[in-house]
């Protein structure tokens, strides 16, 4: 019996950074800098879904926590969280120890410790509007969306598994 009985639950593009707004990306699939220490532990990973690739697809623009932090957004996230949730209350059911939920710091949903808020209302346009929009971007003390619908959801199953988080500017450097 070889198994570890031990699992680290991670954002979706820690395992494939496709899903990033372009042209976030820090690596072209994996972030194996950031997967491998667990790797080598022994841990088993679950990849959680992306929210906003599910939602709008490879071609979305960059958008803040204050964008995104709506009900039906929310539901959205509820519903693509249904499965991973189930998944991660069978294993604790079964003995097995989550040892952490690693999210990504700066991200509008998967933020833990940090996410992005400002947004500036109208079209973005180009040169002046980009400007514009930037200049309002700010990150702030707080969970992304994505991340507080998944506490929510864990907390009414009476789950308790630690929220963790890379930087989404150095994904290498682990919190
Ligand atoms: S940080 Fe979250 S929302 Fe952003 S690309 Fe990664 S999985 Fe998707």
């Amino acid at each position: 019996m070889k198994r570890a009985r031990k699992i680290l639950v991670v954002v979706h593009c820690i395992l494939n950074a496709n899903a990033k707004v372009y042209p976030l990306a820090k690596v072209r699939g994996v972030h194996k800098e950031v997967v491998k220490e667990h790797l080598d532990a022994g841990l088993g990973l679950i990849q959680l879904p992306c929210p906003e690739l599910t939602y709008l697809g490879t071609n979305r623009w960059g958008m803040t926590r204050e964008q995104y932090d709506h009900s039906n957004f929310r539901s959205h996230c509820e519903a693509i969280l249904r499965a991973a949730v189930t998944e991660m209350e069978a294993f604790i059911r079964g003995g097995y120890e989550i040892v952490g939920i690693l999210g990504m710091d700066g991200s509008p949903n998967c933020g833990v410790h940090r996410t992005c808020m400002g947004y500036t209302g109208g079209e973005i346009g180009t040169g002046e509007g980009i400007r514009r929009q930037l200049s309002q971007l700010v990150m702030v003390e707080s969970q992304g969306v994505f991340m507080e619908v998944l506490a929510t959801l864990l907390k009414g199953r009476g789950i308790h598994i630690p929220f963790l988080a890379v930087d989404e500017e150095n994904p290498c450097d682990s919190e």
